[in-house]
């Protein structure tokens, strides 16, 4: 899973600019480049490391799209998104995207590419004013964009999704698949939580609109979350509680089939190939697994 802390994100110093001019020039200050949404390998799987590039290869100023993620011990590290066209032309044989490597990183590798990857995504998106349209302009090491036109601040947003295994009291797990994918593939319900709701009630929602399952709103526990920046969200992970013997009602717009599952089916299931659940990377895994007492096999990219 995604998001345990490594780094120390010194958000007390990213005001400071000669402080922030001296992590650049520190000889162990070193850069994680966003090339789209990949990154190059130091080291390839099963075991991967990120490349990380001295900041001297970039010049002695910071570039303006290089934001100080914090620091890994004593030494300061950047990202940089790269979006150039010979970035793009460039040998692109050892890059991995956070898909492709994230359940296998260590700490601080999961937490600066996440963290490089959501706030690269939030500059890319988000060059201008939403008041005037003006341009903004790159404030706090890379962690506001400040409109000089009317002084307003805008800082890299988070957008909350719940994500929620439902149990039923004969201990059967409900899973669902999408429309867009394969027959095969069952996972946790997901959504985003609307203005004005809270995590919970946005799980009993979700969960009656996408497979008309009734929740008991006080049965809703939160187990964890992990950052998911594509393009910029956090997975807040739940287990709730069911009535047994409920049908599903897929809504066929978003879930095309859901299923209950008893831990001996989805083990059996699982083991042939006949289900395959999300890979480790992610929290849906976790929840399942949570569920489950213990590792399942396979998953959906194999
Ligand atoms: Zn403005």
């Amino acid at each position: 899973m995604l998001g345990r802390p490594a780094l120390n994100r010194v958000d007390e110093l990213r005001g400071d600019a000669d402080r922030v001019a001296a992590f650049w020039a520190d000889p162990r200050a070193r850069v994680l480049v966003l090339f789209g949404d990949s990154v190059e390998l130091a080291s390839p799987a099963p075991n991967p490391t990120l490349r990380l590039t001295p900041t001297s290869e970039f010049g002695a100023e910071r570039p303006s799209q290089a934001f100080l993620l914090g620091l890994d011990g004593e030494a300061p590290v950047f990202g940089l998104i790269d979006d150039s066209n010979s970035a793009a032309e460039a040998d692109a044989g050892n890059r991995s995207s956070l898909r492709q490597i994230g359940a296998n990183l260590n700490d601080r590798d999961s937490e600066l590419i996440t963290t490089t990857m959501a706030l690269g995504n939030w500059h890319r998106t988000h060059p201008c004013c939403p008041r005037c349209g003006a341009p903004t302009v790159v404030e706090r090491a890379g962690w506001v964009r400040r409109c000089p036109v009317d002084d307003s601040l805008h800082f890299p947003r988070t957008d909350p999704a719940v994500i929620v295994l439902v149990i039923d009291s004969f201990s059967n797990a409900l899973l669902g698949r999408r429309t867009t994918w394969d027959d095969t593939w069952f996972s946790t319900l997901a959504g985003f939580v609307e203005p004005g709701e809270s995590a919970e009630s946005a799980v009993v929602r979700e969960v009656g609109e996408e497979v008309g399952v009734e929740v008991d709103p006080a049965s809703v526990q939160f187990l964890g979350s992990q950052p998911w920046p594509f393009p910029s969200s956090i997975m807040l992970g739940f287990h709730a509680f069911a009535r047994a013997n409920q049908g599903t009602r897929p809504d066929g717009e978003e879930i095309a089939e859901a299923r209950w599952f008893s831990r001996a089916d989805l083990f059996r299931l699982c083991s042939s190939g006949e289900v395959k659940i999300p890979p480790k990377i992610s929290i849906a895994r976790h929840l399942i697994e949570a569920w489950y007492g213990e590792e399942l096999p396979g998953d959906w990219s194999r």
